[in-house]
């Protein structure tokens, strides 16, 4: 792909499909729920029965405009309805209600960090409202329907072609999908379908101004599959170009299995839709007070949340970064830190290796961790004031998180108290610098990395027991007694 990449410009343009996070359904008061068993979350409106009407849910306009604010769009305070027309099975109406000529907003951007370090914006064309259709199931010769996900309400982000490799379009990508959990408007579960992308991609040679022919891979629904088919097309796309042939424009389906593209149809164009405004709907208004209001609600977003721990906790950007990629992960390191007494960056480090570690064995997301915060900052406060050594840490914190118990308990448990008894420390110090003279000489000739020595013979000696802090201190007034 390199190859293809020197050679020509690649535009990459995404349209992202997100599901909104709304009790029911866009036109009909049927519940949303991914589990609920096929075809029983649905009535006469969202099984597009003739003779029935919409009637709109409202509530899904303060999503889309808190979406659309959260990406710099402007909104438009007046928009309306479109019939899509096509024929497909998923969408008994014979159209889909979206917005065509007049979304609710557009304009806007997202920013993302280029592959040279450099901010880099990317164009949002327009943000519309829609309504999902039904889901289609081939089993060999047939085909299942399930109207259960059929009229959903959908927001449609359209993006400008303004990415230029597979990683930036992942990172955009990424960046939307965070900017949707801060916002709690989309449950955004790539999984269960709720956060999908078609990608528009075209190549042109290097500067030439001729824009090549694009064409269009559908519902892509998981950040792995989306990079790999988009570097899988610009291959496909370069070999075609550079044998002198033609790119048709097509709509191709990724098949993630096989790891290969398969074209699906020719690519129907504007026209074929026949669109036109939807008159059973009426205009979608937003008065500037709601605007007002609704930007008001719009909580700490990722980048101001990332910048604000690496300024006032004083971590490393990567790792501000990182926790902050999650709300609910941010949300926990906050609260941990709150009990917590001692540097914020050991608690940082804690929950980047220990906790996800085990979270990631047994497949758990932050919020169902079986250590909540208050526990964790319990242990950790154990550490820092030396009542635990790091490596009884560890093992306190596997029972913690397996036995479900709070650290003090565990530590009971398993006996691991603590040798703080000063005069069996000291009599333990006097012993081991007495036997060993050669390195005495070397820490008093100034090398210090020498204490290392005697601080493992300790621990030895104790099995690991002795409180890390309290053991420097009796040695370093051992050895300076012992000069
Ligand atoms: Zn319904
Ligand atoms: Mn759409």
């Amino acid at each position: 792909m390199m190859e293809a990449l020197v050679k020509y410009d690649v535009l990459i343009g995404l349209e992202v499909h997100a599901q909104l996070n709304t009790k029911t359904k866009i036109w009909c008061g049927c519940e949303i729920n991914v589990h609920a068993a096929e075809n029983t979350t649905v009535c006469e409106i969202c099984s597009g029965q003739p003779g029935t009407l919409p009637t709109f849910n409202k509530s899904v306009v303060e999503l889309a405009t808190k979406v659309a604010l959260a990406t710099n769009c402007k909104i438009n305070h007046c928009s309306y309805f479109d019939r899509k027309n096509y024929f497909y099975p998923d969408m008994p109406k014979g159209y889909q209600i979206t917005q065509h000529q007049l979304a609710i907003a557009g304009d806007g951007f997202v920013e993302i960090v280029d592959e040279d370090g450099i901010d880099k914006k990317i164009r949002i064309k327009k943000i519309q409202l829609e309504e999902d259709s039904g889901k289609l199931t081939h089993l060999g010769q047939s085909t299942l329907v399930n109207l259960n996900r059929a009229g959903v309400p959908l927001i449609e982000v359209v993006g400008e072609p303004d990415l230029k490799t597979p990683k930036e379009a992942i990172k955009y990508l990424k960046n939307l999908h965070v900017l949707l959990n801060y916002l709690e408007v989309s449950k955004g579960q790539l999984q269960d379908g709720n956060f999908r992308c078609d990608v528009n991609i075209s190549l042109q040679a290097k500067g030439s101004l001729k824009g090549g022919v694009r064409t269009e891979t559908k519902n892509l629904n998981s950040f792995k599959n989306i990079e790999k088919a988009i570097e899988i097309e610009i291959i496909r796309q370069a070999e075609i170009l550079d044998r002198g042939d033609k790119v048709l424009q097509v709509t191709l389906n990724f098949d993630a299995d096989n790891v290969t593209m398969n074209i699906l149809r020719a690519k129907s164009n504007e026209q074929d839709y026949r669109y036109f405004p939807e008159a059973d709907l009426m205009p979608i208004y937003v008065t500037l007070e709601q605007e007002m209001k609704w930007q008001g609600e719009i909580p700490e977003l990722p980048v101001q949340k990332m910048n604000r721990f690496v300024l006032d906790f004083k971590i490393p950007g990567p790792d501000a970064k990182f926790l902050t990629s999650n709300k609910e992960l941010a949300n926990y390191f906050e609260e941990v830190l709150t009990y917590f007494n001692g540097e914020p960056k050991k608690v940082s480090n804690w929950i980047m290796s220990e906790l996800l570690r085990l979270l990631n064995e047994e497949n758990l997301e932050i919020n169902d961790s079986p250590i909540k915060p208050i526990d964790l900052a319990e242990l950790l406060n154990f550490i820092n004031d030396g009542e635990l050594s790091g490596k009884q840490a560890k093992e306190v914190f596997l029972h913690m998180f397996t036995d479900h118990k709070q650290a003090s308990q565990v530590i009971k448990d398993l006996g691991l108290k603590q040798v703080k008894d000063t005069a069996t420390l000291e009599m333990m110090a006097q012993k081991i610098v007495e036997d060993h003279p050669e390195q005495r000489g070397q820490y008093h000739s100034g090398n210090e990395r020498i204490f290392g020595f005697f601080i493992g013979l300790m621990m030895k000696e104790t099995n690991g027991q002795a409180s890390p802090q309290l053991t420097n201190e009796i040695m370093k007034n051992i050895l300076d007694k012992n000069r």
